[in-house]
């Protein structure tokens, strides 16, 4: 027969196989109709035929299911009329042929039998042991989830019950994290390969990723090297051309594709002694449904023993059965009203999409849910805590009057706004739990300060911690400056604890505490670590919070009875990304700066300027100031990092400034050696600073006021805006020079960003929506980033999910009406795989 005519017979018989569900050709059979016609007309087929063809495919998906029927019967008539070898097809399907009977519905009509009896081992490469992508214990029968009707599947059902999985199988999935039905549903496309471009091969074009459906001329297998390998050979043609085919080491591909059989190839087209060929392309018999080939390909994290042919095949297998009775976490209010698709049809698309658009689609769906969900969970983890008792602790106005007006400077109407936040928390009967944001320097530690002023002034006792022994050291002399004998805090009252103290001064702080005689603690990890007990922890309040972990914060707060808890963040996120990150805790924002703050002048220097950048720094050394020198962390090894360090702050000592005293901090140092250094450094021991970046230094020197920072390129601009928040603290005029130890246009242009604001927020959104968020939340946050699908960056989605979890929230807060019952349901599992990550 004429091979056009076959091929197209072979994809209408495909299609009545699926139900008429015009996917037999992705992207619908219309979009065969152009390489087609050049083959047909190529192979003699008379026009007439071929714009009959044309003009029934071009309506086709437009039509119901049962007009595609009869259309493409129709067409099938008119085939046999000039091809009267149709008539005695075997495998003509029914319900195209003469007495038309109602094709299977739906698109999961049973695969056609195959010939092929599959070679015994379950899972063998597709390069050795010669089997195909079926596995061996591939059973006819029903599959346990393959009533039509009846319960949900048992997602939780083992893959033993999946037809092709046997135990042998299911070892070797379970080294992919793969146990249960449940599992592999949501296991992802690693990536898609694109073959849904589909071609004739007069057409083909070297280097491009295509599909041809042809028919399988000539195949044979021979000896390569000396025999060790073998070599695939096939010739396929189309009718407007022929391409040469090749494999290696797969010698059963020969009985899958006898001369003369239709089959798919989808690959990169090559060339060979000037000739088109493909090599090791993807290859489908026509006659099946379309996995590996003529689609978006699927491409799936493997391990030994697990082809990508078939896990696809198992993953299809499994998706296509349980996919379309997957309930629906979402209300169907909710879906329609945002335009999304059902669980069950984007489930099915992101493994196998149809178009680039319908996988965009599905990504979206699913990406909605998770931040749905997170969402939920934070809520519900706030709603949790306001249902706790805490002390009341209140102060009166004179109290409050005192404090203020003792300070060295009038508050700033955002710090007056964080006061009153806070005053009104503490007074509550429901522990506070709040964060204030603020950019560096815009003043939080008066606000923390007043903070535990409060709570030690109402009798309870207050906690201050810090991630390091000189930012506690620093605290202590900020909290003795605001609190003292004239609001109530004798000597005494206010002790410090970090690992250095000496033990004798540890006991008795521990039996002060114990007391209630000490009011205030400000502390380092080893508050936490220590057997510290409090007489009446009242209010916990934690700085620069993204350095300690869900674990640490809960740890302090079991010292006390529900006290009130205030975290500190330096980290300028956008709101709506807090209020998700964050979402469990109140929000209070510092967006101002004390006034006369003096803009710190920023310049974004040439690696060949670096000696005009020393110069600038020792003329600021020579007029009294001090100056940090920052190395980014390289080699992603802290050893290699402090080596580096180590060797350009002996550089710098000896020759750019030899007249100074440099010092030197990096990762590698012990605590005490580095708060040795930084105390001879603010104390203006020493000159510079040359420091790794793995050092915070969240320290105040009023005397700094450069910030040279090498290899600048390296990273964010949040990041970049926390070192250079370390000088213009003082009354002198600072500057920040950044050195990109490369030359390169896209990121100057990113780190010019850094000359024209001074913005912490702008700068912080400019980083997200070019780093994403995982670089300046912090480790601590990691659980956020492993969201499946959803960015954190996607300020639309995330204030989309929040808004529907807000007016979810408030119509059924417990989701106890039936249409919320899987999203309760779902929630519940969410929140317990995510234990410990929110708070
Ligand atoms: P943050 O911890 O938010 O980075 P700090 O609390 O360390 O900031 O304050 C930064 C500097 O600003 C400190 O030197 C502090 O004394 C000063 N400061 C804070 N509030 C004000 C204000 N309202 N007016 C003037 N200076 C202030
Ligand atoms: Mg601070």
């Amino acid at each position: 027969m004429n091979p056009s005519v076959e091929k197209l017979t072979k994809f209408l018989k495909l299609e009545a196989d699926r139900g008429f569900d015009n996917r037999a050709v992705l992207g619908g059979l219309e979009r065969m109709i152009e390489p087609w016609k050049a083959e047909a007309l190529a192979q003699g087929v008379p026009p007439a035929l071929i714009e009959a063809v044309e003009a029934r495919l071009r309506d086709y998906p437009g039509l119901t299911p049962r007009s595609r029927e009869e259309a493409l019967t129709g067409l099938w008539r008119r085939l046999e009329g000039e091809y009267p070898e149709l008539q005695s097809d075997p495998g003509q399907p029914r319900s195209i042929g003469s007495e038309a009977e109602p094709a299977p519905a739906g698109g999961s009509a049973p695969e056609p039998a195959r010939g092929e009896r599959r070679p015994a081992s379950a899972l063998a490469d597709d390069q050795g042991l010669g089997a195909e992508d079926e596995p061996s214990d591939l059973e006819p029968g029903p599959h346990p989830a393959d009533r039509p009707t009846g319960p949900p599947p048992a997602l939780s059902a083992p893959l033993t019950t999946v037809p092709g999985i046997g135990p042998k199988s299911a070892k070797t999935l379970a080294r992919l994290g793969l146990e249960t039905l449940e599992d592999l549903l949501w296991y992802l496309p690693r990536r898609y390969d694109d073959y849904s471009q589909l071609k004739t091969i007069h057409r083909l074009w070297y280097g491009e990723d295509v599909t041809v459906i042809g028919t399988v001329e000539s195949i044979d297998v021979r000896p390569v090297r000396s025999g060790q390998m073998k070599l695939i050979e096939a010739v396929v043609s189309d009718g407007t051309g022929s391409l040469r085919v090749t494999w290696f080491n797969q010698p059963w591909i020969v009985g899958q594709l006898p001369p003369g059989r239709a089959v798919a190839l989808s690959g990169r087209v090559d060339q060979y002694l000037g000739r088109l060929t493909m090599n090791s392309p993807e290859w489908e018999p026509l006659e099946r449904q379309q996995l590996h080939t003529n689609r978006i390909v699927p491409v799936y994290g493997l391990t030994a023993g697990v082809t990508a042919r078939w896990i696809r095949r198992v993953v299809d297998s499994v998706v296509r059965r349980l996919a379309p009775r997957m309930p629906d976490p979402l209300p169907e209010s909710i879906r329609s009203s945002l335009g999304l698709l059902p669980l069950g049809e984007a489930l099915q698309q992101i493994h196998f999409p149809d178009s680039w658009e319908r996988l965009r689609a599905s990504q979206d769906r699913l990406a909605f849910d998770e931040m749905l969900l997170l969402q939920l969970a934070v809520m519900r983890q706030k709603q949790e805590w306001s249902t706790l008792t805490a002390e009341p602790l209140t102060v009166d106005d004179g109290w409050m009057e005192t404090f203020v007006s003792s300070l060295p400077y009038p508050l700033t109407d955002a710090q007056r706004r964080a006061l009153t936040d806070v005053r009104q928390d503490l007074a509550l009967r429901r522990p506070m739990n709040r964060l204030l944001q603020g950019d560096v320097g815009s003043g939080k530690t008066v606000i923390a300060a007043a903070a535990l002023g409060m709570a030690a002034a109402s009798g309870a006792q207050g906690a201050l911690l810090a991630p390091t022994s000189i930012l506690a050291d620093q605290h202590l002399a900020s909290l003795r400056g605001f609190l003292s004998e004239r609001n109530g805090f004798p000597e005494g009252s206010i002790r410090l604890l970090i690992g250095a103290t000496p033990e004798a001064e540890k006991d008795e702080i521990r039996r002060g505490l114990a007391s209630g005689e000490i009011r205030v603690v400000v502390g380092t990890h080893a508050l936490l670590e220590d057997p510290v007990g409090f007489a009446r922890l009242g209010l916990a309040v934690i700085d620069e919070q993204h350095r300690f972990g869900v674990d640490q914060r809960s740890a302090l707060r079991a010292k006390g009875d529900n006290p009130h808890l205030m975290v500190m963040s330096a980290t300028p996120i956008p709101r709506s990304l807090a209020l998700t990150v964050y979402g469990d805790l109140d929000l209070t924002v510092l967006d101002e700066l004390p006034p006369g703050r003096q803009p710190i002048e920023t310049r974004l220097l040439r690696p060949a300027e670096r000696s005009r950048a020393y110069r600038f720094v020792t003329a600021q050394l020579e007029a009294g100031r001090q100056a940090f020198i920052i190395y980014p962390l390289v080699e992603g090894s802290e050893k290699v990092e402090a080596k580096a360090a180590v060797d350009e702050h002996r550089r710098l000592q000896e020759e750019a400034f030899a007249n100074f005293r440099l010092g030197l901090l990096h990762g590698r140092l012990r605590q005490e050696e580095k708060d040795e250094v930084m105390g001879r450094f603010r104390r203006g021991e020493l000159h510079l600073l040359v420091s790794t970046s793995v050092v915070e230094l969240g320290v105040d020197v009023p005397n700094a006021t450069v910030m040279l920072i090498e290899g600048a390129n390296r990273f964010g601009l949040a990041q970049l805006h926390q070192f250079r928040g370390r000088v213009g603290r003082g009354a002198h005029a600072s500057y920040c020079l950044l050195i990109a130890d490369r030359d390169d246009e896209a990121e100057n242009a990113r780190l010019q960003a850094m000359e024209s604001t001074g913005d912490g927020f702008r700068l912080a959104e400019l980083d997200l929506e070019q780093r994403g968020p995982g670089d300046f939340l912090g480790t601590r946050q990691a659980g956020f980033a492993e969201l499946r699908m959803a960015r954190l960056t996607d300020i639309r989605l995330i204030e989309k999910a929040r808004r529907e979890a807000a007016r979810l929230v408030e119509q059924d807060p417990e989701l106890t009406l039936p249409e919320h019952a899987v999203l309760a349901r779902t929630l519940q599992a969410f929140a317990s795989t995510r234990k410990g990550e929110i708070s």
